[in-house]
């Protein structure tokens, strides 16, 4: 029995909410908060269960003390943007409440991806007896949780890491992101960089590729190397990592509208004056394009993200590939979201339900790989992202 506030009601909230209510024995009362409070109330209706809905702006730290204080939450569950991460864990602290969100804390003016805002509150964290657990998504988040499962079960070294992320669904639209179109953008077009021999390598974005062929049907498709933020904490935390890299497929009609708004600076973060306003102009294309959310109908096909991994088990070379595939018809039929909110806001759920269960417990500020995989890779199966190995 416990009490959770959800910060955030995009595509992932949502779809947070949704799975919160199919497990009414850890999470007994539920809050979702967000900027625009009628975007609460309208996912508050479509949910089987009764929960309380507020407004707050995330951006504003006694905003959130006073929601905390009324509320008393054992957990927040950070589902808003990056840019609110540390407002959000500095009134989980001021009110003792445990943390977790799903993409690490980024300067609104900057595209960095750095994990060392939100690592400098470990002390704070452990000092106040509470736990704050990063990037519970599914990449990072599941990918983190797959490395040290194959680690756990598979391999007494890893040497190399592929992390790769296909979405072979089709929405219709001639260009739209699948998540928040800011945050998709700034990721994408941002320097590719990889481990190797123990420096980052960056390469000027999406100018590494090769084909990969998916299982199950989805056949090959191309991967362009990218920078991810998992590969920060796993080249910490997973001892004699060699190389390791983040690939994701995009389609060639993808990749032409984005070649096109960077040639014409429509994916610039610097402000522009116009009409004697400033206005940034990611932030105005984010405007013009389809709401996220809006994609979950017209979404066919599938998603598979997994781990390709190579290492040492009894001084012999091996090679291990955990995967998960995720429909996005049944995605929108059981939570009405695509598949990418679905692969993200399931382990946002099953990360809270492991903390709040005590399964996962620890006092300071944790990413996925420096817990016990095994209960969240049951938990996967459970709950809606089953998960396939192939050993060779
Ligand atoms: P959306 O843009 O759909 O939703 C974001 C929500 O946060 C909106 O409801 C928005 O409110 C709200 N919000 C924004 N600013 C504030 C604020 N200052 N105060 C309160 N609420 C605020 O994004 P998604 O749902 O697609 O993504 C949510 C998070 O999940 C992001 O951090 C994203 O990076 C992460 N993510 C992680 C993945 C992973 O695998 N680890 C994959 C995909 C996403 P409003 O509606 O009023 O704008």
């Amino acid at each position: 029995m416990s009490r959770v506030l959800i910060i955030g009601a995009g595509g992932v909230g949502s779809v947070v909410v949704h799975k919160c209510c199919q497990v009414p024995e850890i999470f007994s009362e539920i809050m979702l908060a967000s900027r625009t409070r009628e975007k609460c109330d309208a996912i508050a209706a479509q949910l089987p269960i009764a929960i309380q809905t507020a407004r707050v702006d995330a951006d504003q730290v006694e905003e959130l003390v006073a929601l905390m204080q009324s509320f008393k939450p054992d957990l927040c569950i950070n589902v808003a943007l990056p840019y609110q991460d540390l407002t959000i864990m500095d009134a989980c602290l001021e009110c003792g409440v445990n943390y977790l969100d799903t993409a690490n804390y980024e300067p609104r003016d900057e595209a960095k991806f750095e994990y060392h805002w939100q690592w400098a509150y470990q002390e704070r964290f452990k000092e106040a007896g509470l736990m704050a657990l990063l990037g519970s998504g599914f990449d990072p988040g599941v990918t983190n949780v797959f490395t040290a499962w194959a680690l756990k079960t598979q391999f007494d070294e890893i040497r190399e890491l592929d992390i790769i992320d296909c979405n072979a669904g089709d929405h219709g639209q001639p260009f739209a992101t699948n998540f928040n179109p800011e945050i998709n953008i700034r990721e994408v077009t941002a320097p590719a960089r990889h481990w190797e021999d123990e420096q980052w390598v960056e390469t000027p974005a999406l100018s590494t590729s090769k084909d990969f062929d998916f299982p199950e049907g989805i056949g090959p498709r191309k991967i362009y190397l990218m920078y991810h933020e998992e590969l920060e904490s796993l080249t910490r935390h997973i001892p004699g990592l060699e190389k390791a890299r983040f690939w994701m497929t995009f389609s060639d009609n993808y990749l032409r509208h984005l070649e096109v708004l960077q040639n014409i600076g429509m994916t610039s973060i610097e402000p522009v004056e116009y009409n004697g306003q400033q206005i940034i102009p990611l932030q105005f294309l984010k405007a013009l394009l389809p709401d996220p959310g809006s994609l979950g109908p017209l979404t066919h096909g599938r998603t598979c993200i997994g781990c390709l991994i190579k290492g040492i088990k009894d001084g012999r070379e091996k090679e291990y590939y955990v995967y998960n595939i995720c429909d996005h018809q049944q995605c929108y039929e059981e939570v009405g979201a695509q598949a990418v909110s679905y692969t993200t806001g399931v382990p946002a759920m099953i990360g809270a339900m492991l903390m709040l269960s005590g399964v996962w417990s620890g006092h300071g500020v944790f990413n996925m790989e420096q817990l016990d995989p095994a209960p969240f890779m049951e938990k996967l199966n459970l709950h809606g992202l089953p998960w396939k190995e192939v050993i060779s």
